[in-house]
């Protein structure tokens, strides 16, 4: 049976994941409810601004559930996602992030929308490392990590992919590339 993707979108980048997921033949649904998220098997967190999503994850009163969710199922933030999964966010109190993987952002590290880039960098989740195109918009830096986080990608020196258990984020956006390299290493966690 296809895996059940939830795509979290309340705001953000979620058709995007949708479209490159729905080649790949993932049945997709989108998440706006806990209601919703106890019926798919795994959650993507997309990118766009995370003190927004942060906003509507605490109307819904989606975070514990989230949490909860994390304990079992595979979960992936892109970019403003990858700020929501961390522990804290340097010099930012505008959203409260969720805790699932160890790691300190800095929002915007990179630059404005005009700065936003296309670069070559590193995966390599199986100890081999292949290059993989990156897409940075406005994106975090990871400036801290814990010791239960593996870093799985860089781009230069900087950490740009994370993993904590079931719990991966990148802070570029690998849905905006051709390649659906990540994805497929996304949908492998599910076994
Ligand atoms: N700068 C955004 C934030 O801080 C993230 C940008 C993105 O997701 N492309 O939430």
């Amino acid at each position: 049976m296809p895996a059940t993707v939830g795509i979290l979108s309340f705001q953000g980048d979620f058709a995007k994941h949708q479209q490159v997921l729905e080649k790949l033949r993932c049945q997709v649904r989108l998440i706006k409810s806990v209601e919703a998220l106890n019926r798919v098997d795994c959650l993507i967190i997309p990118g766009g601004e995370s003190s927004v999503i942060a906003r509507f994850l605490k109307i819904e009163k989606m975070a514990q559930p989230i949490k909860e969710f994390a304990q079992h199922k595979p979960i992936w933030g892109t970019c403003a996602g990858m700020i929501l999964l961390g522990r804290s966010i340097i010099d930012d109190n505008k959203a409260q992030p969720l805790g699932l993987i160890d790691i300190i952002t800095a929002r915007n590290a990179y630059g404005r929308q005009y700065e936003s880039f296309v670069g070559t960098g590193e995966f390599g989740a199986c100890g081999e490392k292949e290059e993989m195109e990156m897409v940075f918009i406005r994106a975090p830096k990871v400036i801290k990590i814990g010791k239960d986080v593996e870093i799985l990608g860089r781009w230069q020196d900087e950490i740009t992919i994370v993993r904590q258990d079931k719990v991966v984020a990148t802070a570029f956006h690998p849905e905006l590339s051709a390649s659906t390299r990540f994805q497929e290493f996304f949908l492998s966690l599910l076994h």
